[in-house]
């Protein structure tokens, strides 16, 4: 098939240009906030694994509709991006070349945010694939960890973390770690995301830790007992759940049915 051909087909990749975002990435982000509305109370945001920058792009846009930047001298840090990578400048976008794994990370993001917190995480994390299935799985579960790690340390009671999770990821397991912390937790598949590619969405709606973990001094995700209620609570929502519909989560597709190009 042609250059010019496929092009032509993947609407977004065009979209993207048209609309001067750095990847067609950035409708997937757009799809989820319209049907979750992640941006309504959002006023301080963290990008993981931001580079190239669409997302960023979007949470600039979204906060500069706000009005928030209007009469910002910029020492008032409101969005924070962080990569491996370096990236092109954003405006109003904060950026950090670092590893969001590492513990020097999480303090440069507190450092910035100078004692204020988040009330949006997005994470489109990726690593780079080894081609051996078992260590692809453990490095992108460890960045799942660490996004979490961030959320803990710099997101606000209420607010809201959005991660790209691959298939093969025991989905089960992820919706009832992340449903310990956040009160609805979806696996979304938002229409602009490829439909041969392997990935999906977990949208973790109104950051709430259960009390054992706030009350706890070291707040390690590997040593914490969440409390016994707390378990039992979560282990009733998916059994409900099956009982609905067979599934232990709630799946969600989203986007316009129009923008839909079935060609991905
Ligand atoms: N959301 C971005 C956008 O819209 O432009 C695209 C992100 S790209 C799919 C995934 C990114 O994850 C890569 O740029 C990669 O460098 C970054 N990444 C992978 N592991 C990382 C880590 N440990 N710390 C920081 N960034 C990481």
């Amino acid at each position: 098939m042609g250059k010019f051909t496929k092009d032509k087909r993947d609407i977004y990749y065009r979209k993207a240009k048209e609309d001067c975002f750095r990847a067609r990435s950035a409708y997937k982000l757009l799809q989820i906030d319209e049907v979750f509305g992640i941006f309504e109370n959002a006023e301080r945001v963290i990008d993981l694994c931001a580079a190239p920058g669409s997302w960023s792009q979007v949470v600039s846009k979204k906060l500069t509709e706000k009005g928030l930047f209007k009469d910002s001298n910029g020492e008032d840090v409101r969005i924070i991006s962080i990569d491996l990578q370096e990236m092109a400048p954003i405006d109003n976008v904060v950026q950090l070349q670092g590893d969001i794994t590492k513990k020097e990370t999480v303090d440069e993001i507190l450092h910035k945010f100078q004692g204020n917190k988040a009330n949006l995480v997005i994470d489109d994390g990726a690593p780079d694939v080894t081609g051996f299935h078992d260590i692809d799985q453990y490095l992108q579960s460890q960045l799942m960890v660490a996004a979490l790690n961030i959320c803990n340390e710099t997101l606000k009671k209420g607010g809201h973390f959005v991660a790209k999770i691959f298939k093969g990821t025991d989905i089960k397991f992820l919706y009832s770690q992340f449903k310990l912390f956040f009160k609805s937790v979806y696996v979304v598949k938002p229409k602009s995301s490829r439909a041969s590619s392997v990935e999906n969405f977990l949208v973790c709606l109104q950051y709430d830790p259960p009390q054992s973990f706030e009350n706890s001094t070291t707040k390690n995700l590997y040593t914490f007992q969440p409390e016994i209620e707390k378990i039992q609570e979560v282990n009733e929502q998916i059994s409900k759940q099956t009982k609905e519909d067979q599934k232990y989560y709630k799946f969600v597709t989203c986007g316009d049915l129009s923008g839909f190009d079935e060609t991905e």
